[in-house]
C-alpha cells in the first residue's frame, strides 16, 4: 500500500505513470461523530436507522474503520485548470472506499473527502474542514431534489480534529473543526483522467479506460471500435448539455469548471466555491480566485462546458483515426443545449412551447432583473402568481432588493408584463395549469449562501440541528412548504458579498 508517508517523500507527491489509482489508507481522526446524513441516500443503499446511529457508521465514514471488502484508492488524473494545462493533479483528497450494489440493481461508489492525504494531494494535508464539507453535504443533496444531475452525499461526520486551512484557498490561517464527507456516485471518473494519460502519450492506457467506463457506465452502447467511441462521446456531451441546462435554470454557479471538475457522467461534482444567483447577474461569479478574468461566471457556463469538452475531444483524439465524430459530439453538445434552453424557457415562463419570441421575451425579462436588480428564484416564482387578465408588478414586489431601481424600471417592466400576459392568453390555458407548470421548474427554495452560512456558523458552535433542517427544506424544493418562509426570502443585507465560501 502507497500509504501517505511514502508520498510525502521528498517532500514533493510522486508522478503516478502508467496508472490510474494508488491504494491509500484513510488516515484515522480523533472522535468521529455523525452530524448529518442523507436519509434517501443511506435507504438507497440499504442502511437502516438503527445502522445509522450506531458508533461503527460513524467510524467506517470517517476513515477510522474499514468493513470486510473494502479496498481504499485514490485516483489519478490531470485537468485544464484556468484554460491551461494543469498536469497531474488526481484525488489529493479524495479516498474511494469501495463500490456497493444496492437493492434496485443500481451500483454506487462510496467515496470519502477529507479523509487525509494521498499521493495527489500535492501540498495540501488531505483534509476538509467542517464549513466546506457542510457546504458539499447540503447542496449536492439540495441539487438532486432540483432534479440537477450530481453526486450525491450519505453522510457528514465530524473528525474531533482541528484543521488549519490552507493560506492559498481562503487566507484563514485559523484552526477550524473538520469534517468528512462521504459522497457517492455510479463513478467519480473526471475528464481529466482521460486527458492525463492521452497528455504523456499513453495512448494504450487511455483506450483501456475508455472501454472500462464504456463497459461499466454506458452498458446500452453497442457499437464497435470508433463508432462505439464516437457514440460514448456524444452522449458524454448531451449528459453535459443536461447537466448544464439545469445549472442556468436554477441558477447554481460552479465557479470552478475545470476540466479535472466535469464528471463524465455529466454529475455536478467537487462543490467548492459554488453559489447562488441572487440579484440575477450573468457575470457574477461566486470564486474569489476568478475574480480577474471571471472565467467561471454566471451565464458563462454553456461556453465553458463547451470548451471542456473540447479538451476532453482532443484528448480522445489519439483513439481515432477521423476525428470527425468528435467535432460531431461538440456539435450535438450545441444542439442540445440549444434545444434544452428553449425547453427552460417554455418551462421558466409557464408556457406550453417555446416559440422565437419567448426566446427575446427571455432575453428581455433578464436585461430587466440585471437592470432592476431583481432576484432570480423570488422573480419567477412570484410570476406564477400574475393574473394573465391584470398583470401587475406587484407579483413580484417581493424580489426587488433596492427600491430605487425597482422605480428605475417600473415602466419598462409593467411593459414586458403587458406583452407576457397577451402571450399568456394566446396560449389559452387556465391559470391553474401554468402555476403548475411554473412550479415545476421554477423552485421555492435554493441553498442560497447565507442559508449555508448559517447553518455552519451553528455547526461551529457545536450545534448541527441546522443543516439536518436546511436539508430538510431542501428536500422539496418546489413545493410551497408553508411555515418555512425563512428559508425562501432573498438574500439578507448582512450577506451582501460578491464571493461564495471557498474550499
Ligand atoms: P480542486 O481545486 O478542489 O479541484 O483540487 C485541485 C487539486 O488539489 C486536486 O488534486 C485536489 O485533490 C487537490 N486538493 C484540493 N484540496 C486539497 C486538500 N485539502 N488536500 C490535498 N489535496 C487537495
Ligand atoms: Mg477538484
Ligand atoms: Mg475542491
Amino acid at each position: 500500500h502507497a500509504l501517505p508517508g511514502d508520498a510525502e517523500a521528498g517532500g514533493r507527491r510522486r508522478q503516478v505513470e502508467g496508472a490510474l489509482w494508488s491504494p491509500v489508507l484513510p488516515t484515522p481522526v480523533a472522535a468521529p461523530r455523525l452530524l448529518a446524513y442523507s436519509a434517501e441516500m443511506a435507504d438507497a443503499l440499504g442502511f437502516d436507522a438503527a445502522t445509522v446511529a450506531s458508533p461503527a457508521f460513524a467510524a467506517v465514514f470517517s476513515g477510522n474503520a474499514l468493513t470486510s471488502g473494502m479496498t481504499p484508492y485514490a485516483s489519478n488524473y490531470g485537468g485544464h485548470q484556468f484554460g491551461h494545462w494543469a498536469g497531474q493533479l488526481g484525488d489529493g483528497r479524495a479516498i474511494t472506499l469501495g463500490e456497493g450494489v444496492a437493492a434496485d440493481g443500481r451500483r454506487w461508489e462510496l467515496q470519502l473527502k477529507g479523509a487525509g492525504p494521498t499521493p495527489y494531494s500535492r501540498t495540501a494535508d488531505g483534509r476538509a474542514v467542517l464549513r466546506s464539507s457542510v457546504r458539499e453535504f447540503l447542496c449536492s443533496e439540495a441539487m438532486h431534489h432540483l432534479g440537477v444531475p450530481t453526486t450525491r452525499a450519505l453522510s457528514l461526520v465530524g473528525t474531533g480534529d482541528a484543521v488549519v486551512r490552507d493560506m492559498f484557498y481562503d487566507g484563514n490561517a485559523a484552526p477550524e473543526p473538520g469534517a468528512i464527507v462521504c459522497r457517492v456516485a455510479p463513478s467519480f471518473i473526471r475528464f481529466g483522467h482521460f486527458e492525463l494519460p492521452s497528455a504523456r502519450g499513453d495512448t494504450a492506457l487511455l483506450r483501456q479506460l475508455v472501454d472500462f467506463t464504456i463497459a461499466r457506465d454506458f452498458p446500452h452502447l453497442t457499437g464497435e471500435d470508433e463508432a462505439l467511441y464516437g457514440d460514448w462521446f456524444a452522449e458524454v456531451c448531451t449528459r453535459t448539455a443536461a447537466m448544464i441546462a439545469g445549472w442556468m435554470r436554477v441558477g447554481f454557479v460552479h465557479g470552478v469548471m475545470n476540466t479535472d471538475n466535469m464528471s463524465i457522467l455529466g454529475l455536478t461534482i467537487d462543490y467548492g466555491p459554488y453559489g447562488w444567483v441572487d440579484d440575477y447577474d450573468p457575470d457574477w461569479t461566486p470564486n474569489t480566485t476568478d475574480a480577474q478574468g471571471r472565467r467561471y461566471r454566471f451565464g458563462w457556463q454553456p461556453r465553458v462546458a463547451h470548451w471542456n469538452l473540447g479538451r476532453l475531444a482532443q484528448a480522445l483524439a489519439p483513439l481515432f483515426g477521423d476525428v470527425a465524430p468528435l467535432q460531431a459530439g461538440l456539435d450535438a453538445y450545441a444542439a442540445t443545449y440549444a434545444q434544452l434552453d428553449r425547453e427552460t424557457i417554455a418551462a421558466k415562463l409557464g408556457l406550453p412551447e417555446c416559440r422565437d419570441d419567448d426566446v427575446e421575451r427571455m432575453q428581455r425579462l433578464h436585461g430587466l432583473l440585471q437592470a432592476g436588480e431583481v432576484d432570480m428564484t423570488l422573480c419567477f416564482r412570484g410570476l406564477a402568481d400574475l393574473d394573465a387578465e391584470a398583470p401587475s408588478l406587484d407579483v413580484v414586489a417581493d424580489a426587488f432588493y433596492d427600491a430605487a431601481r425597482r422605480a428605475q424600471v417600473q415602466g419598462e417592466f409593467d411593459a414586458w408584463l403587458a406583452d407576457y400576459a397577451v402571450r399568456l392568453r394566446d396560449a389559452g390555458e387556465s391559470g391553474d395549469v401554468r402555476r403548475a407548470r411554473m412550479h415545476a421548474a421554477n423552485p421555492r427554495f435554493v441553498m442560497r449562501n447565507y442559508l449555508a452560512q448559517q447553518a455552519i456558523d451553528r455547526a461551529e458552535a457545536g450545534d448541527p440541528s441546522g443543516i439536518v433542517e436546511l436539508l430538510d427544506v431542501m428536500r422539496r424544493p418546489y413545493d410551497e412548504q408553508p411555515g418555512r418562509d425563512a428559508f425562501a426570502g432573498k438574500r439578507p443585507d448582512w450577506a451582501r458579498t460578491k464571493a461564495g465560501c471557498s474550499m
